[in-house]
């Protein structure tokens, strides 16, 4: 590996895994199947425009998400699947001009989502082993990079499942190696959770975890404020609603921007580099 990864390199490519929604068809307002209960404005299914998606692919209520409690939409993030799909899948064509393409790029945006995603925690990886970089991980990302520039059929072709099964095993060795180094720094042993465990609503104020393993634990409504997660692996925990408040997420693992914007914080809770305060916290 020749390549020095270092925050330059990391800093580098986070634009690309932000929503640039000026350079998208609007395609999550579209693309996505969603419902009311989810904090949608009305149920629909993929493939049918949102009423509020105006012709220019603008959301007419952008401002007033809030007011009018769409959860959903304030939550959601693509991770710069929409501005790929439109600007480089799609050479900027968009499904209003070209019809007959329009489901293979509703298709191809939810697949670019999870590709998106893959790139993110690849980074995160990365960043967090940056004083000892993993070739492994390194060439993983450039592959997964290469899989967002197919072209269109060969996307919708790809072995995505499997894909995603290899990516996530590795990323989650790289996980308990990084999570055993930390908690030797404190004394701390590594048991955390069993994978996928349901910890809706509980009280965790007083629970001690760090390097905890949280991936894709249920934490719902679960109440984390004032929490130190030095090392907790959030990989697929549910946030929503979760008290993030006064939280301390600097050196959590593999949280993402939508899991921040499902969650309750407010301006004491401390974030990992590369994620964003959501506006509503403040
Ligand atoms: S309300 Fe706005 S942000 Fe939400 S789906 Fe509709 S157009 Fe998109």
């Amino acid at each position: 590996m020749t390549q020095v990864i270092d925050k330059d390199f990391i800093q580098s490519r986070i634009p690309s895994l932000k929503p640039q929604c000026e350079n998208c068809f609007g395609l999550c307002c579209v693309a996505l199947f969603f419902s009311k209960l989810d904090g949608f404005p009305e149920d629909k299914s993929s493939g049918t425009p949102c009423p509020h998606l105006d012709t220019a692919f603008r959301c007419t209520v952008y401002d007033r998400l809030e007011k009018l409690d769409l959860k959903g939409c304030i939550s959601y993030e693509c991770l710069g699947a929409g501005q790929q799909v439109s600007q480089i899948t799609f050479s900027g064509k968009s499904w209003k001009a070209e019809p007959t393409a329009a489901s293979a790029m509703f298709d191809a945006f939810l697949r670019m989502r999870q590709l998106q995603e893959l790139r993110w925690y690849l980074m995160q990886a990365l960043s967090y082993t940056m004083k000892a970089p993993n070739t492994e991980l390194f060439e993983a990302l450039q592959e997964t990079e290469k899989i967002t520039l197919l072209p269109c059929r060969s996307l919708l072709e790809f072995q995505l499942s499997e894909y995603r099964t290899k990516i996530f095993r590795l990323l989650s060795e790289i996980s308990s190696r990084i999570r055993a180094d930390m908690g030797n720094q404190f004394d701390r042993k590594t048991k955390g959770q069993k994978k996928g465990s349901d910890l809706f609503g509980k009280d965790l104020r007083k629970r001690d975890l760090r390097c905890a393993d949280l991936r894709g634990t249920c934490l719902i409504a679960a109440n984390l404020e004032g929490a130190e997660l030095t090392g907790t692996d959030f990989t697929g925990a549910d946030l929503r609603d979760t008290n993030l408040e006064g939280a301390d997420l600097s050196q959590s693992l593999f949280l993402t921007q939508f899991q921040l914007n499902c969650a309750k914080g407010d301006t004491r809770t401390r974030l990992p580099e590369f994620l964003e305060r959501p506006t509503h916290w403040f």
